[in-house]
């Protein structure tokens, strides 16, 4: 049978060692005699699998103990809301926000922070196509704005910020990691806030991880919903209402496979040799496009075009027939795109590169 291969940005691929752990303890979660789907979230079982994910992921993200967990519900696009009514309330109203656009996530997120702040895009890469970060030294910050808005993985436009930029003094850095988080080492400390839907790098949807400095909790605007407020969050252990437990439940599962496979410093090694496989192969010649100024080249999400665009259909085609799913680019952008996650094997880069030299008839 075909290896199948699965390049979705998310929901995508998750280890094979997971998803069989899982089937395995589906009916009967350690003599316990319940699914973790049936158990109260309150119990001792679910307490003890709530606790040592969290553990896990903040041993593996090194993450400093003035920084809280959270696994919230709403998806990443939720934050987009949920950050400013919980992070505004800092500075006096209306507090500004600022953004560097690179793409269309970060863009999503200043259309929903303008509902609840004076939004100001610093810089934007806009007239670059997204193809771009615009250098440091033009980004024109705001002093005493409420936080730094970046997306360091634009899941759509295949590009990463792969530094952390100086804010201005006392102003935190928000991080929208959800497409690379785990992918790469992060010194947290320099941020205020870091989150990531789960389903790309975590887990399956319905998961929000949301890692938060302390002194950013607490100040909430009056009407942001009470599920929502990270001190109602933060002070119950994510079970101020029901958290998603199966999705947290995975999550761990993930977690302990990544500290299995050597932690994120291994992982990064891994990740940093697939994507140079990868964008070799669509370098090779011009048969291929990928847009994006190769420093800022996602490892992550690896969008490319092909240069005879008539031909698309019969490059998924023929990928579908060799098992290598979902390649077709975002929609908003068309072309092709390869999510390589840390669940994908190199087996599986190296495949699609097989492919890719096939296809463009390279070799022969
Ligand atoms: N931010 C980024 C970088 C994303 O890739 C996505 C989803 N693809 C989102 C936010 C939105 O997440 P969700 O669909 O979980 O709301």
């Amino acid at each position: 049978m075909t290896t199948i291969y699965n390049f979705s940005a998310g929901p995508a691929v998750l280890p094979k060692e997971v998803l069989r752990q899982a089937a395995a303890e589906m009916l009967d979660w350690h003599g316990s005699g319940m699914s973790v789907m049936e158990m109260s979230h309150r119990g001792p079982e679910f307490i003890s699998i709530y606790r040592e994910a969290e553990r896990d992921l903040r041993e593996l993200m090194n993450v400093p103990d003035n920084y809280r967990i959270l696994f919230m519900q709403g998806g990443g696009l939720s934050q987009n809301a949920v950050i400013p009514m919980n992070l505004v309330g800092r500075k006096a109203q209306p507090a500004t926000i600022d953004f560097v656009r690179t793409g269309s996530w970060s863009g999503k997120s200043i259309k929903e922070a303008a509902r609840y702040a004076n939004v100001n895009v610093a810089a934007s890469a806009e007239d670059s196509g997204f193809t771009t970060v615009p250098p440091q030294s033009e980004w024109r910050l705001t002093p005493d704005a409420a936080y730094l808005h970046l997306c360091t993985n634009e899941t759509i436009d295949g590009v990463e910020i792969d530094f952390v930029p100086d804010a201005p003094a006392g102003v935190p850095i928000v991080a929208d990691m959800s497409s690379h988080i785990l992918s790469r080492q992060v010194d947290v400390s320099k941020y205020g806030l870091i989150f990531g839907g789960a389903q790309k790098n975590i887990g399956p949807a319905g998961v929000t991880v949301v890692i938060v400095r302390e002194d950013l909790i607490g100040h909430a605007l009056p009407f942001c919903p009470s599920a929502f407020d990270f001190r109602n969050v933060a002070d119950n252990e994510s079970m101020y209402n029901t958290p998603p437990t199966y999705g947290i439940y995975i999550a761990g599962l993930v977690f302990r496979w990544l500290k299995q496979q050597g932690g994120i410093a291994a992982m990064e090694r891994k990740n940093i040799e697939k994507a140079r496989l990868l964008y070799a192969a669509l370098d090779a010649d011009d048969f291929y496009q990928n847009r994006v100024a190769p420093a800022y080249r996602s490892r992550m999400n690896v969008p490319f075009y092909l240069r005879d665009e008539s031909k698309n259909e019969a490059f998924l085609a023929g990928a579908k027939a060799r098992g290598l799913l979902q390649l077709k680019g975002h929609k908003s952008v068309g072309g092709m795109r390869a999510s390589i996650y840390n669940a994908m094997p190199i087996e599986g880069v190296q495949a699609l590169v097989d492919y890719l030299n096939e296809f463009a008839g390279r070799g022969r």
